[in-house]
């Protein structure tokens, strides 16, 4: 069928264009798009940094209702609501394991945006080669084809806009926080980089009674969002001045790195308590070295670690967050300003400039 999507050129940005879309193979739906948010990964593939092959339509924060089914699909039905989280294919070890975020095929669903055989289920109106599986879902598009295993079943009567980020940014903050650190009521916990998944760890940390939530941002404005949420120490100036600051503070029991800047994620390690965690979330670029004390880690039993998505298992994360929404303890509005899909550049652009923290697209044609 005919659809209306953003397609990413090479060196050229996006254009909305009329694009076809193929009918859903097996284990795979047809969504009609409502909202879905612009993530910094998105920005990356558009710069053609994250190795997906353009030109593409990308989005991978997508809510919207099911329209058509393929074959073998269970559990979903026509005119449910879903919310479109990362792509993972059910099969592999690690899916088994209900760990769909280090899926084996996690590059292929996801980055590359091809299905598992490789094909794609958009093309542009005269046959063009696109990706279009982008996070199984390319969701920059009124309608769009996804995998069943990225689905989670959402109720009606939450805005698209405020349920989006919960795909993939506010997931990743929120798991990091309530599935990986862990921290105990009264902890003292340090959160670097106020984006979007940064912000949702604070929040987290808020609702799980942290006493000292650190925040470092070098947007003030971010700051003064982070202190609304919840942070009690705002932290911002240059490596020399942020030592300081934290040494006013004192040690922490968890730091949680959204930036990938090794001189951050150093002073993080060198800020913890004994036992205490430095995690990250945020990609530095390949091949990014770190130099650590070993002999504090062994000693103080201090660990470094990664994560993807916070190790969420979307199926059984997203409604404990939808809980949260419910009783006001996930304030997403906060993060969030919407646009019209035609309005996609001006997204794009206040996204990067950091104008704005959560830039989500309402699709016009769903209503
Ligand atoms: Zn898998
Ligand atoms: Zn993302």
């Amino acid at each position: 069928m005919k659809v209306r999507a953003a397609v990413a050129r090479a060196g050229q940005g996006l254009s909305i264009e009329n694009c076809e879309l193929a009918e859903p193979g097996e284990q795979e739906v047809r969504v009609k798009v409502e909202a879905t948010g612009i993530c910094h990964t998105d920005l990356i593939a558009l710069s053609g940094n994250l190795g997906t092959p353009l030109p593409a339509v990308l989005g991978h924060e997508g809510v919207g209702r099911i329209e058509a089914s393929g074959p073998g699909v269970t559990g979903f039905s026509t005119g449910q609501r879903v919310l479109m989280s990362f792509g993972a294919c059910g099969g592999c070890s690690s899916c088994q394991r209900a760990e769909p975020a280090y899926c084996h095929q996690a590059m292929t669903l996801n980055l590359a945006g091809t299905r598992l055989d490789g094909s794609s289920p958009v093309q542009g109106e005269n046959g063009e080669p696109l990706t279009g599986h982008f996070f199984a879902q390319s969701s920059f598009a009124t309608h769009c084809i996804a995998r069943t295993t990225n689905l989670v079943a959402l109720p009606d009567d939450i805005p698209a806009e405020h349920l989006a980020p919960l795909a993939c940014s506010a997931q990743t903050g929120l798991s990091s926080v309530v599935t990986l650190l862990r921290p105990a009521a009264g902890s003292r916990l340090a959160v670097f980089g106020c984006g979007t998944v940064g912000l949702s760890a604070v929040i987290a940390a808020r609702n799980l009674g942290c006493k000292v939530i650190v925040a470092i941002d070098r947007n003030p404005d971010r700051l003064a969002l982070a202190k609304e949420l919840g942070a009690t120490h705002l932290l911002q100036g240059d490596m020399e001045a942020l030592k300081a600051q934290f040494k006013d503070i004192g040690p922490v029991h968890n730091v949680f790195d959204t930036t990938g800047v090794p001189a951050l994620i150093a002073l993080g390690m060198a800020s913890l308590l004994p036992q205490g965690k430095v995690l990250l979330a945020g990609v530095s670029p390949t091949g990014t070295e770190l130099k650590v004390d070993l002999q504090a880690m062994v000693f103080g039993g201090r660990s470094l670690a990664g994560t993807i998505e916070g190790n969420a298992n979307p199926r059984d994360f997203i409604p404990d967050m939808v809980h949260w929404y419910r009783e006001g303890k996930l304030p997403l509005d906060r993060l969030v300003r919407c646009y019209d899909f035609e309005q996609i550049d001006q997204a794009v652009e206040d996204l990067r400039s950091g104008a704005v923290v959560k830039p989500v697209l309402r699709m016009a044609t769903s209503h």
